[in-house]
């Protein structure tokens, strides 16, 4: 079996330093196994898209020399694709994911949803009001097919979401965290397709991590509450699931999330300041991961030798200037 992983960002903005993290373990990963490492662009949000920040992002991963083997590249300031599974740009893929939209609907897996806005809203708030965690109340679960296809001849929004059986467990196996279990009870029947025809990310997600043959999906831990869902999505659709490795979190020193209040997060401004890549991704590797000896000090080299999840922490890893400068100074 061929490693393929890969880096999934949203062309949202700059490339935080959390980013750059998860780009670097799956590119050591890979590298340390021969495998594949790709850069897919997961732009389905159309409403958070930022003009440029596909040719940034390249340009600053190219920077912190993490290269990718396939997916989006920049050549002669034009973004091409490289690699026999793309399109690697979502909003280019939308036909794949409306097959396999088809195919749940089609399998009772899946199901249109007309509610309106407001009567989401209303739901919502009488939940929250009687006291209960907000979700979906299922209300379109049993519009039959044909009076779904009638209602949007006729003109009617919808979405598609996912039929979750009820009270059932799910369970999927994270490198890092071990087992998780989840309840279908607990979960909501998320929407796969939204009202503009595109994919959420959940749906999007699945369909090409398989189409691409990803074998490890190594990610920020914010995203292991959403892994139930994509491990139920794995299979109905009868697909075997990837390994989940979710990466603990980069904090601040008070412990909280690192965020842009509290000072640089962006690789770019790290770059602008002088540091050396080097020294920005020696330092990186070491917040969340930990090698058998002491050593300090890194080549990209040394790193693809060394890294190993089994020693990525489970618990977040504080973001100290400190370290970093002292690291970046002996290059
Ligand atoms: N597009 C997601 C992000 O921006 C990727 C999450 C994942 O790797 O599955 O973080
Ligand atoms: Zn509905």
């Amino acid at each position: 079996m061929t490693v393929r992983v890969r880096f999934a960002p949203s062309p949202t903005g700059f490339v935080h330093i959390g980013s750059l993290r998860t780009a670097l373990y799956n590119y050591l990963f890979a590298k340390q196994n021969n495998g594949k490492y790709i850069l897919r662009i997961e732009d389905t949000d159309r409403t958070r898209y930022v003009e440029g920040a596909i040719e940034n992002m390249i340009e600053a991963l190219k920077w912190a020399g993490i290269e990718h083997d396939e997916g989006v590249v920049l050549e002669n300031g034009k973004l091409v694709q490289k690699g026999e599974m793309g399109p690697y740009v979502q909003s280019e893929r939308l036909e794949i994911y409306q097959k396999y939209i088809q195919k749940l609907l089609e399998e009772g897996h899946a199901y249109y949803c007309f509610c309106s806005k407001e009567r989401l809203e209303r739901v919502r708030e009488e939940q929250k009001n009687n006291g209960e965690t907000p979700k979906y109340d299922g209300h379109c679960r049993n519009i039959s097919i044909e009076e779904a296809k009638r209602r949007i001849a006729s003109g009617e929004e919808y979405v598609v979401r996912l039929k979750f059986p009820e009270n059932r467990e799910i369970a999927f196996s994270d490198v890092i965290r071990g087992n998780v279990v989840v309840n279908t009870n607990d979960l909501d029947d998320q929407v796969l397709m939204k009202t503009d025809g595109f994919p959420t990310y959940h749906f999007a997600v699945v369909v090409d991590d398989h189409l691409m043959k990803i074998t490890h999906v190594i990610r920020g831990e914010e995203w292991i509450i959403s892994t139930p869902k994509h491990a139920y999505l794995y299979e109905v659709l009868g697909w075997e699931a990837p390994k989940f490795v979710h990466l603990p979190n980069i904090l601040n020193k008070d412990r909280k999330k690192l965020s842009k209040r509290q000072g640089d997060v962006a690789a770019e401004d790290f770059k602008r300041k002088g540091y050396l890549p080097q020294g920005l991704v020696n330092y990186l590797a070491l917040v969340g991961w930990s090698p058998e000896d002491n050593q300090e000090i890194f080549s990209m080299e040394d790193l693809i030798e060394k890294f190993s999840l089994e020693r990525v922490s489970k618990s977040g890893g504080v973001f100290d200037t400190d370290k970093l400068n002292w690291i970046n100074a002996h290059y």
